[in-house]
């Protein structure tokens, strides 16, 4: 059986899920060529991290100085970086601060260690906003109910349902005033913006490179600043070489191969990154327009991932034969897929990586569906 998949050569994607994991052509051509199981261990003397051919030796330190930190990690993606950071540093029962709009995987993370987790409300409709305040608040709280401090705290600087933007250096700083290290959560920033941990005053930096740096997956970075660097990658006694949160090794794939190739053309995107917002912004302006739309999250937006509250397509579905999928159908009609299909009153979509021609044909697009009302 033969599986071939067109998504992104035939149709405008918008799944935020996928627009920034997006590969390009150098990038599949490397994937094709490490396709072979271990095919990156040809020349490995015993550590991912320090393979020198393919040079994932020099990747890891170009990822810490990337997103300005002292030490960093491949890992298989950012659920288990914040595991590993998580697991380090917690014991059961040990409290642990998180955003309400944290992915879920932070949540089971932080379940399967046994801590006990605090969370920093949003500010509910419309902007469902996460406060540095609101931290300082969690953090008093912790401290009447325990006695102590939370012995961690994880913010997600860009959430998954809402595209919030948060003032990570804020939160960093609150976090450092209470002595609680900090952990931030880079899965929708880091590839698309410029991250700078240091300047956050972040002690852990997780990445979601298959959703933030065009690759295939899975594949993550872990990185840290020298304070924890020995105590998060010690080392086994009977493996002396082996890190032990990292069961040894983590990307051991294709993926660690394409992301040498696709981190040059990373470092170059993240500058266009305030014409991206731009997009999104002409976007949100051009929807709201055609009335009965609104924007969710804060405002004007920071980021490319958009979700919308849409009675205006709820109504018309009323209408239809096909009911909550027509919208989906339609679009696709259009060349245009990614929205969940039978979703109408409400959906979320990514307009990142598409240029301004695109951006205007895929609102013509709805304004056309729109119309038909
Ligand atoms: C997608 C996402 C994740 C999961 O990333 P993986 O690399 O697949 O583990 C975690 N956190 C946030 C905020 C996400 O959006």
């Amino acid at each position: 059986m033969s599986l071939i998949r067109t998504r992104e050569e035939s149709f405008i994607n918008l799944n935020p899920l996928q627009t920034g994991g997006r590969t390009n052509a150098a990038v599949r051509v490397t994937a094709a060529s490490y396709v072979d199981g271990y095919s990156v261990c040809d020349y490995c003397k015993g550590v991912l991290h320090l393979i020198e051919k393919p040079p994932i030796c020099e990747l890891t330190k170009q990822l810490a100085e990337f997103l300005n930190m002292d030490e960093a990690r491949l890992t298989l993606g950012a659920r288990e970086g914040k595991f590993e950071v998580m697991h380090t540093i917690l014991s059961p029962g040990d409290a642990i601060v998180v955003d309400s709009n944290r992915h879920y995987t932070t949540y089971v993370a932080a379940e399967c260690i046994g801590a006990k987790i605090y969370e920093v409300p949003n500010t509910g409709y419309p902007a469902y906003e996460i406060l540095s305040s609101a931290y300082r608040q969690t953090f008093d709280e912790v401290i009447a109910q325990t006695g102590n401090p939370p012995k961690l705290a994880l913010l997600t600087h860009v959430d998954g349902e809402y595209g919030n933007l948060v003032d990570a250096r804020e939160v960093g700083q609150i976090c450092q005033e209470y002595g609680v290290p900090f952990l931030l959560n880079t899965a929708y920033t880091a590839g698309r913006m410029e991250v700078k941990g240091k300047d956050l005053v972040a002690d852990f930096i997780v990445v979601s490179a298959h959703k933030g740096f065009g690759v295939p997956g899975t594949i993550g970075v872990l990185a840290t600043t020298e304070k924890w660097a020995e105590r998060l990658f010690r080392k086994s006694v009977r493996y002396p070489k082996k890190d032990i949160e990292l069961l040894g090794c983590t990307a051991r794939s294709a993926a660690a191969a394409c992301l040498i190739t696709a981190l040059p053309y990373v470092k170059e995107r993240v500058k266009d990154w305030d014409e991206d917002v731009k997009k999104a912004r002409w976007f949100v302006e051009q929807m709201e327009a055609l009335g009965d739309i609104e924007q969710l999250g804060i405002k004007p937006t920071k980021h490319d991932l958009l979700r919308f509250k849409t009675p205006l397509f709820d109504k018309m579905a009323g209408q239809q034969r096909k009911r909550g999928y027509f919208l989906y159908y339609e679009l696709e009609k259009r060349g245009i897929t990614g929205i969940k299909p039978g979703q109408t009153a409400w959906f979320k979509l990514s307009t990142y990586g598409l240029t301004w021609e695109q951006v205007k044909y895929l609102f013509g697009a709805f304004e056309e569906i729109a119309k038909q009302g």
